[in-house]
């Protein structure tokens, strides 16, 4: 028999996603891998890990690495993004914002896992707007193209992969973990999109774990 690396092993050695990476997690596929990414340059996870959008270097060298991989993801031209300080306050409050909507999103979502309502994913972009713009492809199809410079473009990068996402049906599956001490985001590969951990090992067992020895507490 040949020993094979599981696939999921085999992503996260691939996985150059500055943010996403230091929580060992396979990233969602193509453009969504940015959204993702961006969500996790928060200060995040057990033990935490530091805010990558922190000060102008650390944001200015995930924000190099995040449209490079994005390139890599969607095969299109890795564009030039500059950050300067009032550029990077608006993408840590963009970055805020669409924390804050995917979490009020999951909080919306029954737990026996039925997709969300029109509302929440609507909610998902909130009222943030930015520019991109439609081509007309030789072959017929059309294409979403982000628009912008700097913080405006990044802006526009993440809007553009989470509405070409909502297309296709999978916005919903990028969540954050339900271990309100963690928050880190990742993409739900199950079949009917049911997870709420980002590990069931690191979060799911010691959450469950707690809840059931506070149960007991109270029957005693
Ligand atoms: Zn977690």
């Amino acid at each position: 028999m040949t020993p094979s690396i599981p696939d999921h092993a085999a992503a996260v050695a691939m996985s150059p996603w500055l943010a996403t990476a230091r929580y060992h997690l396979d990233p969602a596929p193509g453009g969504l891998g940015l959204v993702q990414d961006l969500l996790n340059t928060i200060s995040a996870g057990v033990p935490r890990q530091p805010d990558l959008l922190n000060d102008l270097d650390s944001a200015a060298e995930w924000a190099q690495q995040a449209v490079a991989q994005w390139s890599a993801a969607t095969g299109r031209p890795a564009p030039d993004v500059t950050l300067d300080p009032a550029g990077l306050r608006e993408l840590r409050i963009f970055r805020d914002e669409l924390l804050d909507e995917i979490e009020a999103r999951l909080h919306a979502t029954p737990e026996s896992g039925q997709p969300a309502t029109g509302t929440a994913t609507q909610a998902l972009t909130g009222s943030r707007t930015a520019g991109a713009t439609l081509r007309l492809d030789e072959d017929g199809s059309v294409q979403l193209e982000p628009a912008g410079a700097g913080a405006e473009l990044l802006v526009s990068l993440v809007l553009a992969a989470l509405f070409e996402a909502q297309l296709a049906d999978v916005a919903r599956r990028i969540k954050t973990c339900r271990n309100p001490r963690c928050r880190v985001a990742f993409y739900d590969r199950s079949r009917n999109n049911s997870g709420v951990w980002h590990s069931v090992r690191v979060c799911g067992h010691p959450t469950n774990l707690r809840a059931h020895r506070a149960r007991q507490r109270q029957a005693d």
